[in-house]
């Protein structure tokens, strides 16, 4: 969108799709930031009756418009109970889009996104050099959630506990995780992420440990980059646009047959949002991101429902016992479950694994209130919503919490450490593949 008449297209693609909307309110019962703050304004309700007038607004009261957009935590949950399908999830990233063109990105912003998170081989190298000082500036890690306090006075972090960057990413371990491995299965690409790469490295070995167990054909392209949803949600489309064309050349999607993550977000954005943020694109790169997305699937969707889920072997589990049971508890990430209908197959894996006890928690697909951005902008309401979260957690009285989401474990770690929980936080992929042996079945 370079100039106004873009502009003006965009706005009246947006206006054809609000009119579906036909404010019944049932938004409002399902939304976790409506549920704390209780303003009209702050539920898809309210935000779409803005949008209806978005030329006036824009144009009175941009930065006004620009705020209420952004106080959402784009969890879907409004969707996903929508009476009449209104794609709200959509509409909200496609207007950030057009405010975001109107009022211009700010100048961080095109910092971090077009010059850092746009070239991951500068963005490594970044990450790897935070990962090199961040000791001066964080406590020790907490045994149970891995979180740290953060030493030094940083008002931006406020009192988060935060995860620490690893040592050594996911990316830097691939090549001798699949190296001579002789599987002759499904032709598995593997997409990381950015949080499984330089945070959570460990999702991504359990992850190829197993695929590998099931049989599949592992490949790990190098450079890869983020899912851009950290761009998107910000409407800034042309990072967006540039990392679906980085992304799109290592992953051509005639070669291989399924594309996999680990990661909820990353899941939900390949698959839904990349075709429908490219209709209006290059007709051959909107071809292909159809095609790529066809073929992605959560990990769990993919060992479940494609490969059957290979049994684990007899004495690699660590055993429950009725004195200690190691019940573990299941979040659904929005991501997975309200965006893509995944909830049963993360399950399905918890329960082949025979060293815990499976045991639901109240209200397990209740939104953490991470929501990316909206927890560093508003953490204070974050906080609120995933304190609930974090009890219904802990009335489980669980061992182990496990979640398909990245981003909602650094959000669950963190309310959990404040509560001085000693609950550990796993994705279900590492339960799985806790008593595999890292060359099985090569
Ligand atoms: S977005 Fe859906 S649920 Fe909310 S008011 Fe509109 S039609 Fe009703
Ligand atoms: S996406 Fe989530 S936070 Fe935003 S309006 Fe919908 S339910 Fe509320």
């Amino acid at each position: 969108m370079s100039d106004m008449k873009d502009l003006a297209k965009a706005m009246k693609a947006l206006e054809d799709q609000l009119v579906t909307c036909m404010r019944c309110g049932m938004c409002q019962s399902v939304c976790p930031l409506f549920d704390q703050t209780r303003k009209e304004s702050d539920v898809a309700r309210g935000k779409i009756v803005l949008l209806e007038s978005l030329m006036e607004e824009m144009f009175d009261n941009p930065h006004g418009v620009n705020e209420r957009l952004n106080k959402c935590l784009l969890c879907g949950s409004c969707a996903a109970n929508c009476p009449s399908g209104v794609n709200v999830t959509q509409i909200f990233i496609e207007a950030r889009a057009v405010i975001t063109t109107y009022l211009k990105l700010p100048f961080y912003k095109k910092v971090v996104f077009r010059k850092m998170l746009a070239r991951p081989q500068v963005f490594d190298k970044l990450i790897s050099m935070g990962a090199r000082i961040q000791k001066v500036f964080l406590s020790k890690p907490d045994s149970h959630t891995g979180t740290a306090k953060v030493k030094v006075l940083a008002p931006i972090l406020k009192s988060r506990r935060i995860m620490p960057i690893a040592d050594l990413s996911f990316q830097k371990k691939a090549d001798a995780l699949i190296t001579g491995k002789k599987t002759t299965g499904d032709r598995v690409a593997l997409f990381t992420g950015c949080l499984i790469d330089k945070i959570f490295p460990n999702v991504g070995v359990a992850a190829v440990k197993a695929l590998l167990h099931n049989n599949a054909r592992v490949h790990i392209p190098k450079n890869q980059g983020c899912c851009a949803i950290p761009a998107l949600a910000s409407g800034d489309k042309d990072t967006f646009l540039e990392l679906v064309n980085h992304n799109i050349a290592l992953f051509p999607p005639h070669r291989f047959d399924y594309l996999v993550t680990a990661c909820a977000t990353c899941t939900s954005t390949i698959k839904k949002l990349w075709p429908a943020m490219l209709e209006d694109q290059d007709p051959q790169l909107a071809e292909q991101v159809r095609h790529l997305s066809d073929k992605t699937l959560d990990i769990s969707q993919y060992l479940v429902d494609v490969a059957g889920l290979a049994p684990l072997p007899e004495t690699a589990a660590l055993q429950s016992t009725e004195d200690d049971p190691r019940i573990v508890t299941y979040h659904d990430p929005c991501h997975l479950a309200k965006s893509l209908g995944v909830r049963q197959q993360p399950r399905t894996l918890l329960n082949a694994c025979s060293g815990y006890t499976f045991k639901e928690m109240t209200e397990p697909d209740r939104c953490c209130g991470m929501g990316g951005s909206f927890n560093l902008y508003h953490y204070d309401l974050s906080e609120k919503i995933g304190t609930v979260k974090a009890g219904q957690i802990a009335d489980t009285g669980c061992h182990t919490l496990a979640t398909s989401c990245p981003a909602c474990m650094m959000q669950i770690s963190d309310m959990l450490s404040k509560a001085d929980k000693k609950i550990y936080i796993k994705h279900p992929i590492e339960l799985y593949t806790e008593g595999l042996d890292s060359d099985e079945p090569a």
